[in-house]
């Protein structure tokens, strides 16, 4: 079932090892098959190098496995989480990548301090509210997928497709798994300008919102310029 799909889910775990963006087994992504409902993720734990499509697990959106003889990754629940919420996805993606992850162990947004980052995110990369006690403690990887949603009431996640989970690090989603992935690696580095711009002017501002508008909205959305018809 999903052979395509379980393809591009092998793939894009595998691109997040090779582009440095997950080391170890600290990162996963998956896609969403929206006909059926079957979200496709890693399984759990087994490194990326020995990963093949068939060990790919397929579980409904109840987290019930469908396919699959190896167990789902452990943050399936979170993944789950964003796809009920956020319609228009179809990948998500989760890195432990050390600049994106430095913002959120220190519990800072990342600010939009210039155009590289106004071009795929159309404001700050938002930090959710730190897990309760009792929310660590059952469902952790629900309620934080829960959080993630609950960040993002006032905001667009088409937008602003990515999130900074506090005291971890990011979840990234896109229309696709490899458009998530894609971000997942811009997200690093914008994450990493940001740090570098803030050590050399911590008082550094934030870019104003006339050129966030003009460079988001010249690359999505009905009045978009970039690239070739
Ligand atoms: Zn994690």
């Amino acid at each position: 079932m999903h052979l395509d799909l379980r393809d591009e889910v092998l793939t894009a775990n595998v691109e997040l090892s090779r582009r440095g963006l997950a080391k170890h087994t600290f990162g996963n992504a998956s896609a969403i098959d929206r006909a059926t409902g079957h979200v496709v993720i890693k399984p759990s734990g087994v490194p990326y190098h020995a990963m093949t499509a068939s060990d790919m697990v397929i579980t409904d959106l109840d987290g019930k496995i469908v396919e699959g003889t190896l167990r789902p990754s452990s943050d399936l629940a979170t993944h789950i989480e964003l796809y009920r919420a956020f319609r228009d996805i179809g990948g998500v993606v989760h890195t432990h990548s050390h600049f994106a992850t430095a913002w959120a162990q220190s519990l800072h947004e990342i600010p939009c301090l210039g155009t590289t980052h106004a071009d795929y995110f159309h404001g700050a990369v938002p930090l959710t509210e730190t897990l309760t006690d009792e929310e660590i403690a059952s469902q952790y990887e629900r309620n934080t997928g829960l959080a993630i949603v609950r960040r993002f009431h006032d905001l667009n996640p088409m937008e602003i497709p990515a999130v900074l989970v506090a005291s971890h690090a990011s979840f990234v989603w896109g229309p696709t798994v490899s458009a998530a992935v894609e971000t997942a690696d811009i997200l690093e580095e914008v994450a990493r300008m940001a740090y570098h711009a803030l050590t050399l002017d911590p008082g550094g501002e934030q870019i104003s919102d006339a050129l966030l508008d003009k460079h988001f909205l010249r690359k999505h959305g009905a009045k978009a310029t970039y690239g070739q018809k």
